[in-house]
C-alpha cells in the first residue's frame, strides 16, 4: 500500500475503503436510519459534546460557508493566521456579511487577549478560528482563546476549524465552550473526501432561528428536524457513511487518548529528525501540530526533488501551502499513520539528504 505523508486525502483503510461497497438502501428505511444514528451519536464522542452532529455531504469548506450563513445576519470576525483562516474569511465576505480580519504572523498563535479586546469592541456576532492551520503546521490555543472571548462577550459563537485536527487532538467542544466545531472525512479521519461533520451547540442553533437567508441545503433547523429522525433532509452520501461508522469503531477501539498520543509521538519525531538535521520547524515551540509539521526549508531539500525520490519507495510528502509554498515543506501525520510508517520516511528522507 502506498503511503501518503500529506495532509489530505490520507490513505484509508483497506476494510474502510470496502464498507463503501455495501448495497445500497433506501435512505428512509429503518436500516439505514440505524447506520445513521450510530454514526452520528459515535462521532459526539470524538468532538466530547452532548450536542448533535451533522453530517453533511459536501468537504469541510461547505461547513465554513454553513457556519457563516447560519450564525451570522451580520458581523464577524475572522481570526487569521494561515491559509484556511484566511479562507473562512473570505467565504464569509462572499456570503455579504460584514467581516473584519484579526491577523496574527503566520509563524504566530493566536493571542487569546488580543481577540477578546477585538471581539470586545467589535460586537461581533460570532468568530471564526481554526485550531490546526495545515498550511503552517500551528495549533491555536483554541481553550485559551474561547476563555478569553467568553468573559469578554458572552453572546458571541465561537465557531472552530478542526478539519485537519479532529481526532489527532483533543477538542473539547463543551468542556472549552465552543459552539461549532466542524471538520472533512479525508484528513485526520482517514476517510475518502465527500463528508462534512459540525458539531452544533444549543446556543448556536438559538442563535440561528433569528438569521434570515440560511439557505436550504445548510440550514440547520431543517437539518435538525430531519436528524432527530435519524436522517437528513437530502440524500445523504451513504456509502460514505457506512464508511465513516466503521472507522468510527475502529477510531474508538483504538481509543481516544491513544490515538491523540499516537499523533504526538510522531509529531515529536519528525520534530526531532528536522532538529537533527538543522531544519527549522515554521510553528513555534508549544503550539506545533500534532497532525502535520511544516518544516522551513533549506538549500539541501527541495520538495518537488524529494518527491520524485520518494516515489518509487510508494511515498509522498507535501509542499508548502500558499504564500509559504517554496520556503517550507509537511510532512503529515494522521490518520492511519503509524511510528514505523515515519520511521521508514525518516530512513529514506536520510537517504536523501546524503545522496548530495
Ligand atoms: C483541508 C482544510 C480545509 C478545507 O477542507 P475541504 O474539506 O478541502 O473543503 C479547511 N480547513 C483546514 C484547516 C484544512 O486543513
Amino acid at each position: 500500500m502506498p503511503r501518503m505523508f500529506v495532509p489530505g486525502p490520507v490513505d484509508v483503510a483497506p476494510e474502510v475503503l470496502q464498507a463503501q461497497t455495501a448495497p445500497m438502501l433506501p435512505h428512509r428505511s429503518k436500516e439505514f436510519e440505524a447506520t445513521f444514528r450510530s454514526a452520528s451519536e459515535k462521532a459526539q464522542q470524538l468532538f466530547y459534546t452532548q450536542y448533535r452532529v451533522f453530517l453533511f455531504a459536501a468537504s469541510g469548506t461547505g461547513l465554513q460557508e454553513a457556519a457563516i450563513r447560519n450564525f451570522v445576519s451580520k458581523r464577524v470576525l475572522s481570526v487569521v493566521n494561515g491559509a484556511f483562516a484566511d479562507r473562512w474569511h473570505d467565504v464569509a465576505e462572499a456570503n455579504g456579511k460584514e467581516t473584519e480580519k484579526l491577523s496574527f504572523d503566520w509563524d504566530q498563535p493566536a493571542s487569546p487577549e488580543l481577540v477578546a479586546d477585538a471581539v470586545k469592541r467589535g460586537g461581533y456576532e460570532a468568530l471564526t478560528i481554526v485550531h490546526n492551520e495545515t498550511s503552517t503546521g500551528l495549533q491555536n490555543p483554541i481553550k485559551e482563546v474561547a476563555e478569553a472571548v467568553r468573559a469578554a462577550s458572552p453572546d458571541t459563537l465561537i465557531l472552530v476549524d478542526a478539519v485537519s485536527s479532529l481526532s489527532g487532538a483533543k477538542i473539547e467542544m463543551d468542556a472549552w465552550g465552543l459552539d461549532m466545531v466542524l471538520t472533512s472525512s479525508q484528513k485526520c479521519l482517514a476517510l475518502p473526501p465527500g463528508l462534512a461533520l459540525g458539531a452544533v451547540s444549543d446556543r448556536a442553533m438559538e442563535k440561528a432561528k433569528s438569521v434570515e437567508n440560511r439557505g436550504w441545503y445548510f440550514d440547520f433547523l431543517r437539518m435538525e428536524k430531519h436528524r432527530l429522525k435519524d436522517s437528513s433532509p437530502a440524500t445523504p452520501a451513504m456509502s460514505l457513511i457506512f464508511a465513516l461508522d466503521l472507522q468510527l469503531d475502529r477510531i474508538l477501539a483504538e481509543g481516544l487518548e491513544q490515538r491523540f498520543a499516537r499523533h504526538s509521538a510522531m509529531a515529536k519525531r519528525v520534530q526531532e529528525w528536522a532538529s537533527m538535521h538543522d531544519l527549522e520547524m515554521y510553528a513555534p515551540e508549544g503550539y506545533r501540530s500534532q497532525t502535520v509539521t511544516t518544516i522551513k526549508n533549506d538549500d539541501n531539500i527541495n520538495a518537488p526533488d524529494l518527491n520524485a525520490f520518494l516515489k518509487p519507495k510508494g511515498m509522498r510528502i507535501a509542499g508548502g501551502y500558499g504564500p509559504i509554498k517554496a520556503s517550507t515543506f509537511r510532512v503529515a501525520h494522521m490518520g492511519e499513520t503509524q511510528m514505523t510508517d515515519i520511521e521508514d520516511l525518516l530512513v529514506a528522507m536520510e537517504e536523501y539528504t546524503h545522496k548530495g
